[in-house]
């Protein structure tokens, strides 16, 4: 069995329409050990029997909002979990942390595959003049050639230039208009998940900054997980925004993924 440690990363300052996110992580947390569910994932493996496999770690502390020192801490705080052997699910922030943590785990593990699963393509090569924007996470990804290969599920929001970013970067995209949970693209081991709480539709999950109807239902993401067959080695859930939330329902979902991420990691 593998060591999972669980990082939050309480960081908003790349956002581009909203603040809040950096309230994410604690909220997420709190859901996550909430008493109105049990410790079970879907398959009935119970996180509450394997605690020896599984820390939650102290959040990340940023002593002001330059990106440039902020991703210089999140890369190093990824890194050295990475060389204790333990494999990292963190909890966002909005979704530029990603770059971040890919640049650590392409110093760990050589080639790694991502599936990114988001409304967004986050492929902007420049967008408000913010080079470290959460809606550019994955053209900087591309362009340090930090990933084997890319492919995004649940976009529904491509506009020209994004998708001759993805052309350009080679990116695989299942749109959501296109998604079918029972037939799923093979994908590479190793695998990175980078799950973007705003592909779920706005009824399943509010608490984002970014709504965009048409989405996933919470069943279609599980059933998602549940498909996947190549070995998970990090993974990450962004852009809880508690803010937006109504009664938490969000932050539920979070939870829940946390649990079924853990599952599949260890
Ligand atoms: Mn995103
Ligand atoms: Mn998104």
């Amino acid at each position: 069995m593998h060591k999972v440690s669980i990082q939050s990363i309480p960081f908003d300052a790349n956002s581009s329409y909203l603040r809040g996110a950096a309230d994410g992580p604690e909220k997420a947390i709190e859901a996550f050990y909430c008493d109105s569910a049990n410790f079970c994932t879907q398959d009935g493996i119970d996180l509450s029997s394997l605690t020896n496999h599984w820390l939650i770690e102290d959040p990340i502390k940023f002593t002001d909002e330059d990106p440039k020192t902020a991703f210089d801490h999140i890369y190093q705080h990824t890194i050295n979990l990475l060389a204790k052997e333990r494999k990292v699910l963190s909890i966002g922030g909005d979704h530029s942390i990603t770059f971040p943590i890919l640049k650590a785990y392409a110093e760990k593990y050589g080639e790694i595959h991502v599936l990114q699963v988001d409304a967004h393509g986050d492929l902007y090569d420049n967008f408000e003049d913010n080079y470290y924007s959460h809606a550019s996470p994955f053209a900087r990804i591309m362009e340090e050639g930090l990933v084997g290969s890319l492919t995004q599920i649940g976009n529904r929001t491509l506009n020209p230039h994004q998708r001759e970013q993805a052309k350009r970067f080679g990116v695989k995209i299942i749109e959501m208009k296109n998604f079918d949970e029972r037939h799923f693209p093979n994908l590479k081991a190793p695998l990175y998940i980078s799950f973007d709480l705003d592909v779920l539709d706005p009824a399943y999950a509010p608490g984002v900054s970014h709504y965009e109807p048409g989405g996933m239902t919470t069943r279609e993401a599980l059933k998602m997980l549940e498909v996947i067959d190549v070995p998970l080695v990090g993974a990450d859930i962004v852009e809880l925004n508690p803010k937006r939330d109504v009664h938490g329902m969000t932050a539920m979902v979070a939870g829940k993924l946390m649990k079924e991420f853990l599952a599949m990691m260890m």
